[in-house]
C-alpha cells in the first residue's frame, strides 16, 4: 500500500432510523471538501466522494484500487438533480422513478458536461439512482452534492453489507466510515440502460427483470448480465461486467441443477476436495445443509425466501475466508425474481467456473 494513500479514518457511529445530524454534519463536511466517506445504502455500503469534483472522485478508484475505466454510480437524494446531471431524461425513466426510487435501481442516461468524465469511466452516459436508506439521503442533503459512490470494498473484493468489511478493506485509505449496521438488501441495485431500446438491464440488482417487465413492457437483458460464460464478457456494455469480481480469496465453484443433482454432486466434491488435504466450505441452503457430512456448511436462508439470500450472500463469502476455507462450493438458485442477482453475483465470484449437475 503506497503510503501517499494513507488517511486517517474516523468512525462514527449511526442511528440508521434517525441519523444523528451533528454525526453527518462531519461526514457532509468531508465530502464538500473532497474527501472520502463510506456509508450505509439498502443495498451494500458505498464509498462516497463529490461526484462533481474530479480530484474526490480520482480518490475513490485510488482508495479501492479500481480501474479507471469503471464507472462510478452518482447517488442523488431529489429528481431534479436527475435534469442536471442527464441531458436527455426520457419519459419511462420518469415512470420508472417513480415507481422504484428511492430504491436499488440505477439508471443509465446521456451525462451532461456538468459530470466529470471521471465519473463516467470516460462514457457519455452517466449512472444514477436514489438510494432508500436514511443516512444515505440525509449525507447527499446536507452536503449539497451528488454522492458517486461505489461499493465500498476493494477492487475484486465481495461487496461490504457491514462496516466490518469496509474496515477490513479500506481502513487507512479514506476519511471516514458511517456505520449503522447491516445493509437489508445485500446485492447492489439494477444497472438499466434507458439509452437502448428496449432498456437494457446491464447488471440484474435488487430491483428485478420480472419488476421492470410490468412497468416498461419490453426490456432486455445483456447477455453478460446473467454471467453464464466468461465468452459473453467481449461485449460488455458496462465496463464492469469485464472486471474481475466479488471474489474471495477462496477457490470458489458453483453448482447448478435441480436439488437433488446440486445436492449429490456437492457432496461428491466435497468429499474428493477433502481426501485432496484442503478446507471445504459449502455455500449451502436450509432445505440441503443437514445433507452435508463434510466441510463447513453455512447456509443462505430458505429457498423459499431469496431476498434473504441475497442479504447473506457477501457476507459468508468473506466469513469463508476469514475461516481459511481453500474451495467454496456454492449450490445455485432459480434465476427468478433476485435470484438473477443472486446468480450472476456466484457465477463471478466464482469466475465462471459453473458446474452443471446432472
Ligand atoms: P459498483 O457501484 O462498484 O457496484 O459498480 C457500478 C456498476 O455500474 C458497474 O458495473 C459499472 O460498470 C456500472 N455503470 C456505472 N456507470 C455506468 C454507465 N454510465 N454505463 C454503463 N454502466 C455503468
Ligand atoms: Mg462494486
Amino acid at each position: 500500500m503506497a503510503d501517499s494513500l494513507a488517511r486517517r479514518t474516523i468512525i462514527l457511529r449511526v442511528d440508521g432510523e434517525n441519523p444523528e445530524s451533528e454525526k453527518i454534519s462531519v461526514a457532509a463536511e468531508i465530502i464538500r471538501k473532497g474527501g472520502l466517506v463510506a456509508f450505509p445504502t439498502e443495498t451494500v455500503y458505498g464509498l462516497g466522494a463529490d461526484a462533481l469534483n474530479p480530484n474526490a472522485v480520482k480518490g475513490i478508484y485510488l482508495a479501492k484500487m479500481r480501474p479507471l475505466d469503471n464507472p462510478i454510480i452518482v447517488h442523488v437524494a431529489n429528481r431534479e438533480d436527475v435534469y442536471r446531471l442527464a441531458a436527455e431524461v426520457p419519459r419511462a425513466a420518469e415512470k420508472l422513478m417513480e415507481t422504484f426510487w428511492p430504491g436499488p435501481l440505477t439508471l443509465v442516461l446521456k451525462a451532461s458536461n456538468i459530470v466529470p468524465r471521471i465519473t463516467t469511466g470516460g462514457l457519455d452516459t452517466v449512472a444514477i439512482r436514489m438510494p432508500r436508506h436514511k443516512v444515505a439521503l440525509a449525507l447527499i442533503r446536507v452536503s449539497e452534492r451528488p454522492i458517486a459512490a461505489p461499493s465500498a470494498n476493494l477492487a475484486g473484493r465481495p461487496s461490504p453489507t457491514l462496516a466490518e468489511h469496509v474496515i477490513r478493506d479500506l481502513y487507512g485509505r479514506i476519511d471516514a466510515i458511517i456505520d449503522a449496521g447491516p445493509t437489508n438488501i445485500g446485492v447492489e441495485s439494477t444497472v438499466l440502460d434507458l439509452t437502448q431500446d428496449p432498456p437494457q438491464i446491464l447488471r440484474p440488482g435488487g430491483v428485478t427483470y420480472e419488476d421492470l417487465r410490468d412497468v416498461l413492457g419490453r426490456v432486455s437483458i445483456h447477455p453478460a448480465a446473467a454471467s453464464i460464460s466468461e465468452i459473453h464478457i467481449r461485449y460488455a456494455r458496462s465496463p464492469g461486467m469485464k472486471h474481475k469480481h466479488y471474489a474471495p480469496r477462496a477457490e470458489m465453484v458453483v453448482v447448478e441443477g435441480d436439488l437433488e443433482t446440486i445436492i449429490r454432486k456437492v457432496r461428491d466434491l466435497a468429499e474428493q476436495y477433502t481426501r485432496a488435504g484442503r478446507k471445504v466450505g459449502i455455500l449451502a441452503t436450509d432445505e440441503s445443509m443437514q445433507k452435508y457430512s463434510s466441510g463447513i456448511v453455512k447456509s443462505l436462508g430458505s429457498r423459499s425466501n431469496l431476498a434473504i439470500a441475497a442479504r447473506n450472500l457477501f457476507r459468508l463469502l468473506r466469513e469463508f475466508d476469514e475461516e481459511g476455507v481453500d474451495v467454496i462450493i456454492a449450490e445455485g438458485v432459480p434465476e427468478e425474481g433476485l435470484g438473477l442477482a443472486i446468480m450472476n453475483r456466484l457465477r463471478r465470484a466464482a469466475g465462471y467456473n459453473i458446474i452443471k449437475a446432472e
